[in-house]
């Protein structure tokens, strides 16, 4: 029978950076299941790949800075390139209480050590992107170091990196049940670790709540049945599916996004920001010789829509035109749009850390549209946990599933 120390579900940028963590930890008995026959084929393959501090809430302002602080090293550290580009990201207001907002979140990122989110002018921004309408622009904010990192880069190092360690990945291989069964065993004994779901911190109480007596035993696949004690749940948009396997409830709900590139086009700077229209939510960044152009339509219900709709091409064309009126000069052809899924939790925050009803059952899910971005800190995070019960890098338990239950919720604003 195979068997693994860690069983992780999904290869996408997420479990791969969970299996490079728990491999740099000295956890290599690790085996990633992904039942696509390639990986990136979830949302990664889909993303913007956008990187930013520019967050309003401290658990996010901490996850990117110490995302973005890995991405900047990544090529060395990890031994691949994640093609980071520190291009910044220029938030445009045209309110006041867009530059109230943006006055707090900075104040907020300066103090968790985010210290370069600079205030910009109208005649600053004017220069940095001389084809804005700047008629109703008041002032905005830019971060040098945000960016874009290449996702399906950053996925490959994290697992090619796990794989020289002794990770294995299976493809083409479907996880279909997850075996509980009753008892109380350590989930640690497996990995030669401290309890991680027991752990008690310095005052005595438990970090984690506690568990009932559940616990995984295996997974079963269509590859056959693989004995774990501690499987990571990094299935994506499909995370809530993979949760119910083994009884346990995650509110995690698909939601489509759509991008649209332009053809090549000239009439924009080489090199600029991603800008973000803080009147529409539209943004724009370069792609190659082209414009990625993105906008989140209020008007899309929940699902599994993976189709891209054309009638998208139209409206986001609407927005862009009235921002940047020499894009309404740029070709698009439909055919090379494309629509992927988010993740969507009811408070737009990650989901982190132990199921508080099966033991050895791990979420790192819900990412909202920052899963490329926070792939590094929630890779450590969910490493940490698993190995010692908590992590020195942020306190995890905010990010627990229980929040929702608790009525602890965590409200981001800054989403797009
Ligand atoms: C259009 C778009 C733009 C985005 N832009 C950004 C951005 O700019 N910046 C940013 O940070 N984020 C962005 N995101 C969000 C980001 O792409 C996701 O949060 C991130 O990719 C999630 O990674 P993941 O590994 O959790 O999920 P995925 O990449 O979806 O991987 C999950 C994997 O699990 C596998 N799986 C599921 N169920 C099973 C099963 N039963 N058995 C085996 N395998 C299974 C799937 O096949 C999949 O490969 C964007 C998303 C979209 C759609």
């Amino acid at each position: 029978m195979e068997t693994a120390d860690v069983v992780i579900i999904g290869s996408g940028i997420v479990g791969s950076s969970v299996a490079y963590h728990l491999a740099q930890a000295g956890c290599a008995n690790v085996l990633v299941i992904e039942r696509e026959a390639h990986q990136g084929k979830g949302s990664t393959g889909k993303s913007m790949g956008g990187v930013r501090a520019q967050f309003s809430t401290p658990v996010n302002i901490q996850m990117s800075k110490y995302s973005i602080d890995f991405f900047s090293k990544f090529d060395e550290v990890v031994g691949h390139p994640a093609d980071y580009r520190a291009h910044g990201y220029l938030f445009c207001a045209t309110t006041e209480t867009h530059l109230a907002y943006l006055k707090a979140n900075r104040e907020r990122q300066i103090a968790l050590g985010v210290t370069n989110v600079e205030w910009v002018s109208p005649e600053d921004i004017a220069k940095m992107v001389p084809q804005l309408r700047m008629d109703d622009i008041l002032g905005g904010t830019f971060c040098p170091t945000d960016g874009f990192v290449d996702p399906h880069s950053v996925m490959m190092g994290f697992m090619l990196n796990a794989r020289e360690r002794g990770a294995r990945l299976w493809l083409d291989t479907q996880v279909t049940g997850i075996e509980v069964d009753a008892g109380s065993a350590d989930v640690s004994s497996a990995l030669g670790g401290p309890n991680a779901v027991s752990k008690q911190s310095a005052d005595g109480t438990s970090a984690f709540p506690a568990l009932d007596a559940r616990r995984i035993s295996g997974v079963q696949t269509s590859r056959g049945f693989i004995s774990t004690r501690v499987v990571v749940n990094a299935a994506g948009a499909w995370a809530a599916e993979v949760a119910r396997m083994a009884g346990a409830e995650l509110p995690v709900e698909p939601l489509r996004r759509q991008l649209v590139p332009t053809e090549p086009f000239d009439q924009l700077p080489k090199r600029f920001p991603m800008v973000i229209d803080m009147s529409t939510g539209f943004h724009f960044r370069r792609e190659g010789k082209g414009i990625l152009l993105a906008w989140n339509d209020p008007e899309e219900t929940l699902g599994f829509k993976t189709d891209f709709d054309s009638s998208f091409v139209e409206k986001i064309l609407t927005h862009a035109a009235s921002r940047v009126p020499v894009l309404a000069e740029a070709e698009v052809n439909p055919r090379r749009a494309w629509a992927g899924l988010y993740e969507m939790t009811p408070d737009h925050h990650a989901i982190i850390g132990p199921s508080p009803n099966v033991q050895g059952l791990y979420f790192v899910n819900g990412f909202s549209g920052h899963g490329v971005m926070h792939s590094p800190a929630s890779g450590r995070i969910t490493a940490d946990l698993i190995l010692q019960g908590h992590s020195d890098l942020i306190d995890a338990t905010q990010l627990s599933v229980e929040r929702f239950r608790e009525g602890k919720l965590l409200e981001e604003t800054a989403v797009l």
